[in-house]
């Protein structure tokens, strides 16, 4: 009898202990979904939305949004989306972008870069837009606009969140700024890949990508960056988890430089622009 009630104790215990969960991913269902590229966008997307969406990236953690390719489940999840923000021209959306509204023609598409000064290059724009505090308020402000017209009931609340974001984003550029504008900080970098185009414009920087136009550096590029190094005083070479890092370690065996990891990709976009200011600001320098 003891064993008994016991193990019915047990079983209520977890049926107690079972409920607010069940309760918690009911409530989060029933949220309309928004969908977005990557996942820097999905932070600033998530910090207006508030409670009143979910938010989630295509491209995956660890995924290069340049050739990513969507799953089947994927494909299928869009059509139950209430909208699809994209970053604006990644090689991902070019790719693709046709084919997911085609798959989904009534989905509502924002394009979040819209009114961004783009850098212009062969292929088009530059498309690392979010690593700059200048265009992270642009992106934030498309995001801010086109909530309001999903949902024009709660324009007040995506409004008053759209301001908080911008108060983080501007005492992330003013701490860069203060990093970045001293007369000592390096003025020259290198990168793998040219994430931080805009990030290097907005602080008049001087970025050295190592890739060339996506591919493996030729030795004649090998050559004129180590140049370079000693030229403008490089110190630093950023790399990126889904880069290959084997060029970067050559470089800086050769000329004394440093590898700092970055993750220009990662949800926590303020303290990955504030570590790359960081690594070029002197006082953060073990030279
Ligand atoms: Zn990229």
């Amino acid at each position: 009898m003891i064993k008994r009630n016991s193990w019915l104790v047990i079983v209520l215990l977890l049926f107690v202990a079972c409920q607010p969960n069940k309760q918690k991913n009911e409530v989060q269902e029933n949220r309309p979904i928004l969908m977005v590229t990557i996942e820097p966008l999905r932070y600033f997307t998530e910090a207006i939305a508030g409670p009143r969406f979910t938010v989630e990236s295509i491209v995956p953690r660890g995924s290069s949004p340049e050739t990513y390719d969507p799953t089947p489940a994927q494909l299928l999840a869009l059509a139950d989306s209430r909208a699809y923000l994209r970053i604006g021209s990644i090689g991902f959306e070019q790719v693709w972008m046709d084919r997911l509204m085609a798959n989904a023609p009534d989905l509502p598409v924002f394009n979040t870069s819209q009114g961004i000064d783009f850098i212009l290059e062969d292929e088009g724009a530059e498309p690392h837009v979010w690593t700059s505090t200048v265009n992270a308020r642009i992106i934030a402000d498309n995001i801010a606009t086109a909530l309001c017209t999903l949902d024009s009931t709660h324009t007040a609340e995506y409004l008053h969140r759209r301001d908080s974001l911008m108060a983080v984003i501007a005492q992330t550029d003013s701490l860069c700024r203060s990093l970045l504008l001293r007369p000592d900080a390096d003025r020259t970098f290198l990168i793998y890949h040219p994430a931080l185009s805009y990030f290097a414009r907005d602080y008049g920087l001087h970025q050295l990508p190592i890739e060339e136009a996506g591919k493996e550096p030729t030795p004649a590029r090998l050559k004129a960056l180590l140049d370079l190094c000693q030229k403008e005083k490089v110190n630093i070479i950023f790399v990126q988890p889904e880069f290959d890092r084997r060029n970067a370690e050559l470089i800086a065996r050769q000329t004394g430089t440093r590898i700092i990891p970055i993750n220009p990709l990662s949800y926590d976009w303020q303290s990955e622009i504030i570590k790359a200011a960081k690594a070029l600001a002197p006082n953060n320098n073990s030279k």
